[in-house]
């Protein structure tokens, strides 16, 4: 199974959101890297069939996704970044309404439901309408029904957003656990979501593809570049004149001071194992936030 992204463009009226996408995508996890604004939605959206490219294609082993038309997209569950429901049906209602749009036979949603509400820690709500539920209960429904149909391929835009650490891990989890012979590709701004589920990480700035590689080979090229450094206080704020600081603690005396930077500042201290963490702030740490 390969999915292969080749020159794929986006405009939307004057706004370039995808500026030639290419990528290739083969059974396994992969995170899908970016600040808000880079193309990762739209991204999704044109894989899943919901909008069309301005230019570029999207092969399924080889052929366009746009010929194979519902025999690709019965393939895939989708688990969109906007909630999209129906306030009054039930969690049961709404599972049973997604299965038989995707054609399941009855027998078969009914298991798949139970199957998908326990691994989500859902059960005890399946009467309850969806309105009546919380945000993250609400996201994990949304989880639910992309799987429900055991797809070959999952698209999860920002499937953690809302939830609570403890939610995050386990449908972080949960995705690993499902993920073995499937291609599944996980939007998000939050590092730790895939670090050490995803085969490879996909970073996406301003509509482009930065790189695409392991979490291993990421943090490998950062190395000799982080530094821990013993700052006074008082110094901290012209740090920035050597690079970029990723993060302060308190130290004895002074801060101690995590910094991203070619050359070591002129500060005791010492080079320290690259984290994702200072992966993603190497390549986003100017865009984050705008
Ligand atoms: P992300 O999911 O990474 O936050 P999006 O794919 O949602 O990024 O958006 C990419 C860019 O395209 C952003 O600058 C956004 O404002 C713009 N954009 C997204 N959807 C539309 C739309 N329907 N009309 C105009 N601009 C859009
Ligand atoms: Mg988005």
């Amino acid at each position: 199974m390969e999915i292969q992204i080749c020159g794929l463009k986006k405009n939307y009226g004057e706004k370039k959101a995808l500026k030639g996408v290419n990528m290739t995508l083969s059974e396994g996890i992969y995170g899908l890297l970016g600040p808000n604004g880079a193309g990762k939605s739209t991204l999704m959206n044109i894989l899943t069939g919901n909008l069309s490219q301005t230019e570029g294609e999207i092969l399924f082993d080889g052929t366009d996704v746009r010929a194979l038309g519902a025999d690709f997209r019965k393939q895939l569950g989708y688990m969109p970044q906007q909630q999209t429901y129906y306030p009054s049906f039930t969690v049961e209602q709404f599972l049973y309404y997604i299965g038989s749009l995707r054609g399941m036979k009855r027998k078969q949603v009914k298991e798949r439901i139970a199957w998908a509400l326990e691994l989500l820690s859902l059960s005890d709500v399946r009467k309850k309408p969806l309105r009546a539920l919380s945000g993250g209960m609400r996201q994990r429904i949304l989880l639910a029904q992309a799987i429900l149909a055991d797809p070959d391929i999952l698209i999860l835009d920002e499937p953690t957003a809302g939830l609570d650490p403890k939610q995050r891990i386990a449908v972080r989890n949960l995705i690993a656990e499902i993920a073995l012979h499937k291609i599944v590709l996980i939007s998000t701004h939050v590092v730790s979501d895939v670090e050490f589920v995803a085969k490879e990480l996909i970073l996406l700035s301003g509509g482009e593809v930065l790189c695409q590689a392991s979490p291993h080979t990421l943090t490998e090229k950062l190395n000799g570049k982080i530094w821990e450094l013993n700052v006074p206080e008082d110094e901290i704020s012209g740090l920035s004149q050597w690079g970029t600081v990723c993060a302060i603690a308190k130290g004895e005396t002074g801060a101690i001071v995590r910094f991203l930077a070619e050359r070591k500042p002129p500060y005791d201290g010492m080079a320290v194992r690259p984290t994702l963490e200072d992966v993603y702030l190497y390549h986003f740490g100017d865009t984050e936030g705008l």
